[in-house]
């Protein structure tokens, strides 16, 4: 998984700043990032970054929310919040009312926010069902078994309905109450100038009822924080930043509505002889000069285990050769890639003097026909600088 960035780094606030001084940073980088504003192709980019600003300052801008962080840090809000209930009662309404992005209450911006958190988040507005929130989940695996396919038991903490109060909020056996302040609307009208701008109620935090008794387990939410065991079947063929979608796995939804998805990404592990290049294995294989110059059998390894490839006499360095179907098993489509064998000649080194003497001599029996890659070369050197 991925680790969370600090609330105040994201913003770039000191860990003393005022709530307005967060509100106003806050504002100023919403409209940098808001992805209304960004060309289509930093579209993503944007929502991400405007995700994670809009978290931070959710979280900073509610007294509760902040001092639970200040004490405890991110787990402090993940065990007590579900994702949808970290942005419940933040108040984006009024900052967004006069750039323009704002309409009645905050209209835009609301609808930006629903589609970007997949329909989990309403600021301040009173709902009926809503789907839970996708969640996103990395795993590492080998090399092997990207090539074969594995199974793996991932452990995904996720909200699940609050099993004491069955997701009501309230104590067993308690009711819960109209909220008096905003009687049961969720939303007050606030005058400001000429208008009247409508905000989230901040007794009932835009629910509309008050829960007096909440329940003991889930502090009201009407939610849990379990982690789930989720047996994951990876197919063979993926790679780093293959994407698997497992439909209902994510966050359990509000009022009835759907689960959200799970989404695995995939991250595989280098492996010490074999490079990837889509559904082709590149492996680089050191033979010996006299082999080379020779010619014979040469150990080559493979995702099956080894097999004897012939090399030609006279085999370069840097050649190549193609092992047809030893590659990767495609993920879509059928066969699997091949094997690229790239020769490596080793030089040899620490020679003792008698071996030397033999290469010297070697050498000096040599003609430059033996050597047709030097000749064509210092050919071509003659013409270029002259002599
Ligand atoms: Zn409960
Ligand atoms: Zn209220």
């Amino acid at each position: 998984m991925t680790t969370k960035r600090d609330y105040y780094e994201i913003l770039g606030v000191q860990k003393g700043a005022s709530v307005d001084e967060i509100k106003k940073t806050y504002r100023n980088l919403a409209l940098k990032h808001h992805p209304d504003r960004v060309p289509g192709d930093k579209k993503k980019e944007a929502e991400d970054r405007f995700k994670e600003i809009s978290e931070a300052y959710a979280v900073l801008s509610d007294q509760q929310k902040r001092s639970q962080y200040d004490q405890f840090g991110h787990a402090g809000i993940d065990s007590r919040y579900s994702s949808e209930d970290i942005f419940r009662g933040a108040d984006f309404g009024s900052i967004f009312e006069d750039l323009g992005f704002g309409g009645g209450g905050g209209g835009i911006f609301e609808d930006f926010l629903g589609s970007v958190f997949g329909g989990g988040v309403s600021s301040g507005r009173r709902g009926g069902p809503s789907s839970g929130r996708s969640l996103e989940y990395e795993i590492e695996i080998s090399f092997d078994e990207a090539a074969f396919g594995t199974k793996k038991t991932i452990g995904v903490p996720r909200h699940e309905t609050c099993d004491v109060c069955k997701g009501d909020g309230a104590r067993p056996g308690t009711k819960k109450t109209k909220c008096h302040s905003c009687d049961g609307r969720g939303q007050i009208l606030q005058q400001a100038g000429f208008f009247s701008i409508r905000q989230t109620c901040p007794k009932c935090r835009g629910e509309g009822i008050i829960i007096k008794n909440p329940c003991v387990k889930c502090y009201g939410t009407g939610k849990q924080k379990i982690t789930k065991k989720i047996e994951v079947t990876v197919p063979a063929g993926v790679d780093t930043g293959s994407r698997l979608r497992m439909q209902g796995e994510g966050e359990a939804g509000s009022k009835g509505g759907s689960r959200g998805d799970l989404y695995i990404y995939i991250h595989v592990k280098d492996h010490p002889i074999f490079d990837r290049h889509g559904y082709d294995i590149v492996c680089d294989v050191p033979i010996s000069f006299p082999t080379a110059a020779l010619g014979g059998g040469v150990e080559i390894p493979t995702l099956n285990g080894k097999v004897e490839m012939k090399v030609p006499e006279g085999t370069q360095s840097g050649k190549i050769f193609r092992l047809a179907g030893k590659g990767i098993k495609r993920l879509r489509g059928y066969g699997n890639g091949d094997e690229l064998v790239r020769i490596i000649i080793e030089t040899p080194t620490r020679l003792n003097s008698e071996q030397k003497r033999v290469l010297k001599e070697f050498e000096k029996s040599c003609s430059d026909k033996v050597t047709p890659l030097t000749r064509s070369f210092m050919d071509k050197v003659k013409n270029l600088l002259g002599k």
